[in-house]
C-alpha cells in the first residue's frame, strides 16, 4: 500500500499527540501509537480510542502528558494493570508500557514482562492491528509495520503475525475477533489463519460467555452479519457457541417435498433487516425468529412440512438462550420475545383479512414496537417466487395504510381499557374474581373488534349490558354518585 505520509501526520496532529512526543523525549523513552487507531487511519474509519505504547513506564508517561494538558485532561491510573488513561476532549488515550507475554494452557491471561516494541507487536492479534506510528520528535510519523499489515490491508486480509495455532491457542478470543473483523470490515481470513481457527475451536471453552456475546453483538451489528455467521459455521465454532442456530441448518425431503434451509433463510432475513435497521435487538429478533422451527417440524402427507406454533415455542425458548449466552435478561429480552411471537401476524393477514379488527389487535399487541415488527416481517419475505413476493408486499402496503388510519382514529397503540378492573369491582360489588377479568376482556375485545369506540361512556354502557348477561346488576353508579 502506498503510504500517504501527510495522511498519517494529519491523524497525529492534535495537541495531545504533540504533548506525548514532548513528554516521551523528556523521559527519554520511545513512544508509539499502536493498534486500532493506526489501522483505522488507513481504513478511513473515525476512531477516538488511542492506544499509546511506551518502551518504559506507560504510567509515568501518562502522568507527564496529563500535567502538560493541564485542566482540560482527566487522568486515571490502573496500577495493577500497569496502564493509565488520559481523557482529553473527545480523545481517550490509553497508555501502557511495551510488554512481552507468555501464556499458560488454561487461561487467556498472560504472564507479562517488560519488553521492546517488537515484543509488543508480536503479542498483537492480527497484522493489521500490529501497526505502530512513532511519536518521538526525530521519528515523528514513522510507520513501523513488521508483518506487512499494510499489504494485508490492501488485500483485505486478516492474518496473525506469528504462527496462528499459537496465537489462537494462547488467547482463543482472537478466533472470535478474527471473524468479527472480517465481518465488520468485509475482509477475508487468510486460509492458514482460518484453518488454525478450525483446529483450535475447542479452545473457545476457556473464554467467558460475556466476551463471546460481546463479539457476537458486534457481528450482529455489522453491515452484513451473515458473513460472520457463515464463517462461524464453516470453522466449527457455531455449534459450540450457538447450537440452536446451527440446528436450523439443512433440508429434509419426504415424498419429494423439501422445506427451505432455515439457517440460510435466517441469515438472509438478518442481512435484509440490517439494511433498514441498526437496532441490535431487532437484529437479534431476526436471528431468532425461526429458532423453534427444528423443534416444531412435522411432515403431514396432506400439507407437507409444517412448523406449527414455532413463533410461540420460539418465544418460550428465548429466556433459556439469553441466559446461557449471557445476553441481558431484561426488557431487551422481552422485546425480542415479543418480536418472535408476533412475527407471523402481519404476513398472516391475507387480502380480505386486512380488516380493521385484525389491525387493531395487531396494534394492541405490538404497541410502540409495531414499526419494528413491520420491518422484521418485510425482511422475512425471502421467497424466490415473484408472484408470492408481490402479493405479500401488496398486503404489507395495505397493512401499513390501515395501521396509519386506525392509529389516528382509535388510538389503540398502548391501549388501556377505559374502564378499570377497580371500577368493575366497585360497580357490581365484586371481590377480585374471574368475572372481573371476563368483563375486562369483553370490553377490550369489543373495542378491538370495533363493536364500541375506545371511549369511557361507550365502554361503561357495554359493561352494564354485558354484566346483565352474567346475572350481575350494578350496586353503585360511576364514581359512587347517587
Ligand atoms: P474495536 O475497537 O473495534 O473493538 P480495536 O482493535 O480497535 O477494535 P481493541 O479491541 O480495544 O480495539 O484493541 C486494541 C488493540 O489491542 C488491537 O488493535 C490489537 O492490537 C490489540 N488487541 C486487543 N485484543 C487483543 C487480543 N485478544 N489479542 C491480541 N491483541 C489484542
Amino acid at each position: 500500500m502506498y503510504i500517504d505520509e501527510d495522511e498519517i501526520l494529519a491523524h497525529i496532529s492534535a495537541k495531545p499527540f504533540q504533548l506525548i512526543a514532548e513528554a516521551a523525549d523528556e523521559l527519554g523513552v520511545e513512544v508509539y501509537v499502536i493498534g486500532g487507531y493506526v489501522r483505522d487511519i488507513f481504513l478511513n474509519r473515525p476512531s477516538k480510542d488511542i492506544d499509546v505504547v511506551a518502551v518504559g513506564s506507560g504510567i509515568e508517561l501518562a502522568r507527564r502528558v496529563a500535567r502538560k494538558l493541564g485542566r482540560g485532561a482527566n487522568l486515571s491510573v490502573f496500577k495493577n494493570f500497569g496502564t493509565a488513561q488520559v481523557k482529553a476532549g473527545d480523545l481517550e488515550l490509553e497508555f501502557v508500557g511495551a510488554r512481552k507475554e507468555s501464556y499458560s494452557h488454561d487461561s487467556r491471561k498472560p504472564i507479562v514482562e517488560d519488553g521492546t516494541l517488537e515484543d509488543d507487536q508480536n503479542r498483537r492479534d492480527f497484522t493489521i492491528n500490529a501497526l505502530a506510528i512513532c511519536l518521538n520528535k526525530d521519528r515523528y510519523g514513522e510507520l513501523v509495520d513488521p508483518f506487512g499489515g499494510l499489504d494485508d490491508m490492501d488485500e483485505l486480509t486478516i492474518r496473525t503475525p506469528l504462527d496462528p495455532d499459537v496465537t489462537f491457542s494462547d488467547d482463543p478470543l482472537r478466533m472470535m475477533r478474527a471473524i468479527r473483523f472480517a465481518t465488520q470490515l468485509g475482509f477475508f481470513i487468510e486460509p492458514e489463519t482460518f484453518d488454525a481457527i478450525s483446529r483450535n475451536r475447542e479452545r473457545i471453552s476457556i473464554i467467558s460467555k460475556e466476551r463471546i456475546a460481546d463479539e457476537l453483538n458486534k457481528i450482529v451489528l455489522a453491515p452484513k452479519p451473515s458473513i460472520g455467521f457463515d464463517l462461524l459455521d464453516k470453522c466449527g465454532l457455531l455449534p459450540l457457541i450457538f447450537p440452536e442456530l446451527c440446528a436450523l441448518k439443512g433440508v429434509e425431503t419426504r415424498e419429494g417435498i423439501g422445506h427451505k434451509d432455515n439457517f440460510a433463510h435466517t441469515l438472509m432475513v438478518l442481512d435484509r433487516l440490517s439494511k433498514t435497521s441498526d437496532n441490535l435487538w431487532l437484529r437479534w429478533s431476526a436471528l431468532l425468529h425461526d429458532i423453534a422451527k427444528p423443534a416444531t417440524k412435522r411432515f403431514d402427507p396432506r400439507l407437507g412440512w409444517t412448523f406449527h406454533n414455532h413463533n410461540f415455542i420460539g418465544e418460550r425458548m428465548i429466556p433459556g438462550i439469553f441466559r446461557k449466552m449471557k445476553l441481558p435478561m431484561n426488557e431487551k429480552m422481552k422485546y425480542v420475545q415479543k418480536m418472535v411471537s408476533l412475527h407471523m401476524r402481519p404476513i398472516a393477514l391475507s387480502d380480505d383479512e386486512v380488516t380493521d379488527s385484525a389491525i387493531r389487535r395487531l396494534l394492541f399487541d405490538a404497541g410502540d414496537d409495531i414499526d419494528d415488527l413491520m420491518k422484521l416481517c418485510e425482511a422475512d419475505i425471502t421467497s424466490k417466487n415473484p408472484e408470492k413476493v408481490r402479493r405479500f408486499l401488496e398486503n404489507f402496503r395495505k397493512v401499513r395504510e390501515k395501521l396509519a388510519d386506525i392509529e389516528e382514529k382509535d388510538r389503540v397503540r398502548n391501549f388501556q381499557p377505559p374502564v378499570t378492573g377497580e371500577e368493575i369491582m366497585r360497580t357490581f360489588g365484586l371481590p377480585p374474581s374471574p368475572p372481573v377479568g371476563k368483563l375486562k376482556e369483553a370490553i377490550k375485545n369489543a373495542i378491538l373488534d370495533g363493536v364500541i369506540p375506545n371511549e369511557y361512556e361507550a365502554a361503561r354502557r357495554f359493561l352494564i349490558e354485558q354484566a346483565k348477561t352474567m346475572g350481575l346488576t350494578p350496586v353503585e353508579s360511576p364514581e359512587g354518585e347517587g
